[in-house]
């Protein structure tokens, strides 16, 4: 994956969410790339916006070619990720580990977020002792903190 990968939001290009699946956003990039293929443009389009399209276009399948495939999808996933850590995001609140909502079935660590939203932790990476996760919705984060 080449290093600019993270300067474009793909899922904000495909009007996706960090929680869509494969098949949702499969969904969005179908309907967006007959939205914008040049070939299915109008007659009276004017040039200026045939551009604005034809260059959405590129965009949303460059998007596609990421988060259409599960291992570029993880990949950029942890990169945002860690891009996340090294930025100042705001963060909502501290929350002790042992608050969090432990969920069986999925090996992971659950917080609802004052958005609706929720933060999601996978049991694997619950064991650094202190650190930053997003929500999976909006923009806030929350620092978690690990005393054991
Ligand atoms: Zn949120």
């Amino acid at each position: 994956m080449s290093s600019n990968t993270l300067q474009k939001d793909w899922y904000e290009i495909l009007g996706a969410g960090l929680s869509d699946s494969q098949q949702e956003l499969r969904h969005k990039y179908q309907r967006l790339i007959l939205l914008y293929h040049p070939d299915k443009q109008s007659a009276d389009v004017p040039a200026g916006e045939l551009e604005e399209r034809a260059q959405r276009f590129i965009e949303i399948d460059q998007a596609w070619k990421i988060l259409g495939n599960e291992e570029t999808k993880r990949e950029y996933d942890l990169q945002r990720r860690e891009v996340a850590m090294t930025q100042k995001w705001p963060v909502d609140a501290q929350v002790p580990l042992e608050d969090m909502n432990w969920i069986e079935a999925d090996q992971c660590y659950t917080y609802s977020c004052r958005c609706g939203g929720e933060y999601i932790l996978p049991v694997d990476e619950a064991e650094e002792n202190m650190f930053l996760i997003c929500c999976h919705t909006c923009s806030l984060s929350i620092e978690i903190l690990n005393k054991s």
